[in-house]
């Protein structure tokens, strides 16, 4: 393939890839986003393998076997995987993205037939330095990241004492020996003070997880995507890849935004994240503010469905217990029963409902809910006072009235879905447990709320059943 050919693939390659992030961004043109996504790398893969880096031979058969290998493993997971574990599984990917990045760092660096000098060389060595650090931070994070979303190392943040001076006195060192590694003569000295950088960048990936919470660990495995992107980008100068630093910028920068937009909808800050020492093991077990301060209301599934056959307006909130308890169907087909009864159904989705971000939005749109009546927090939260019944299922944390009204509580101030405004408002789950954040929920002993307690998916069956 000519030098033109592969430049012309390269450019139609970004454009697919910013195609597809455009895509991404409404569940009704996603399907088009990934299908311009799959393209585009397929047409990077085919130009890198038909180019001229890869002499055919012995390189393409070593590449085909590392790429059936690799993505025969990916199969697998993605078909193994559940729905819910998909933070853990993007969380061991980057882990896998940092390693390549350190690895090619490493063999950049000992490359026998790059032979450069002066401001060339220099700038060379700072790539590989920054590729291998911001892999190895990307790496080792992600693996603890990985562990504690999967319940194998505790969401207890890890706070040792002097944290942050430890993290500085990283930093400092790693800095220190990136002076070595510059002046270093030949790869012989400078390996060195690579090999002790990347041990020390591991242990900074792991101490920087480690001392984060298991409620902000989703916002960590988004900036942990930054950083494979950005490591990503690096390895791009290294290896002197245009396609390769574009598309790690644009992994760079939208995992950042992503992380950002999360900070935002759950009232944290960037800085405060990283820094850790907020969240625990996440989960919905009661803490003690999560004992009962009040009564509640229990209510049927047959009067459930009575108050939603009777009334004209009815706004779904959808949370992470719709999504363990897979009801998206019988949601929709319930959705579906009463639309034909003339009622309105919409539904209201909160940025971080579930544990990802456009969790809500997937499962809805599998269950093939219609778009036009899934609405953002922001678009639907005034129409509550004019509603007759706000029914929340399995979702708790982004229905919390505590967030508004209690300054004291460890999730005031973030945005919130307001169903308690509506006429009545029925939260469906199975017992008194809080959500994620592990704070009590006052909406349970308000006077216009109801508790269908159940399992969302057997109880919806049998509202399903008395409403048809
Ligand atoms: P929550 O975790 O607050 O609440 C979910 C509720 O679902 C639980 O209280 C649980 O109660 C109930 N539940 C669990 N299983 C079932 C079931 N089978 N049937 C019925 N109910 C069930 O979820 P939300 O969606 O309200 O909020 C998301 C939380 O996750 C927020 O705190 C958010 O900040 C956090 N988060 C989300 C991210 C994202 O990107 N989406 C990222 C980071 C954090 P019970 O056990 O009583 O049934």
């Amino acid at each position: 393939m000519s030098e033109g050919l592969i430049t012309a693939a390269y450019i139609g390659a970004t454009i697919l890839f910013i195609l597809s992030l455009g895509g991404l961004s409404h569940p009704e043109s996603s399907r088009r986003g990934n299908l311009f996504g799959i393209i585009g790398m397929t047409i990077a893969v085919l130009a890198t393998l038909f180019g001229p880096r890869v002499n055919g031979g012995l390189t393409f058969s070593l590449i085909m076997v590392a790429m059936v290998i690799g993505g025969s493993v990916g199969v697998y997971a993605a078909r193994q995987v559940k729905m819910t574990q998909m933070p853990e599984l993007v969380a061991l990917m980057h882990s896998l993205v940092g390693l390549a990045a350190c690895l090619v760092g490493y063999a950049n660096y000992i490359d026998p037939t790059t032979h450069l000098v002066g401001a060339d060389k220099t700038v060379h060595e700072v790539e590989i330095y920054l590729g291998v650090l911001i892999g190895a931070v990307t790496f080792s994070g992600s693996v603890i990241a990985f562990g504690k979303l999967s319940g194998k190392i505790g969401g207890k943040p890890l706070t040792l004492p002097g944290r942050h001076g430890f993290n500085l006195g990283l930093l400092i060192v790693v800095l220190i020996l990136g002076n070595s590694f510059l002046g270093a003569e030949s790869p012989a000295n400078g390996m060195w003070p690579l090999i002790v950088m990347t041990v020390l960048a591991l242990v900074f990936g792991v101490h920087m997880v480690m001392a984060i919470g298991g409620a902000d660990m989703p916002v960590v495995v988004s900036m942990l995507n930054s950083y494979s992107g950005w490591a990503a980008s690096a390895t791009g100068f290294m290896l002197s890849n245009d396609l390769l630093i574009v598309v790690g910028a644009l992994v760079g920068s939208s995992g950042a935004i992503l992380s950002y937009i999360m900070c935002r909808a759950m009232n944290r800050k960037f800085i405060s994240v990283i820094a850790g020492g907020f969240g625990t093991g996440g989960g919905a077990s009661p803490t003690a503010a999560a004992a009962p301060t009040g009564d509640v209301s229990p209510v049927s599934a047959v009067e459930t469905a009575e108050l939603l056959r009777t009334a004209k307006s009815v706004i779904i909130v959808p949370g992470y217990g719709m999504a363990v308890a897979q009801a998206q169907h019988t949601v929709c087909e319930m959705t579906k029963i009463l639309r034909e009864k003339g009622v309105t159904v919409r539904f209201g989705i909160h940025p971080v409902a579930g544990r990802m971000p456009g969790h809500m939005n997937v499962l809805l749109a599998e269950a093939k809910v219609p778009y036009d009546i899934v609405m953002e927090m922001d678009e639907i939260n005034q129409d509550f006072p004019s509603t007759d019944v706000a029914m929340v299922i399995g979702a708790n944390d982004i229905v919390n009235p505590a967030a508004q009204d209690d300054p004291g509580s460890p999730i005031a101030g973030m945005p919130v879905l307001e169903v308690w405004k509506a006429r009545v408002s029925i939260v469906m789950k199975r017992s008194m447990a809080s959500g994620y954040a592990g704070v009590d929920n006052p909406l349970f002993y308000k006077t216009n709320n109801r508790m269908l307690f159940g399992d969302a998916k057997k109880m919806l069956d049998e509202v399903v059943r008395n409403l048809a």
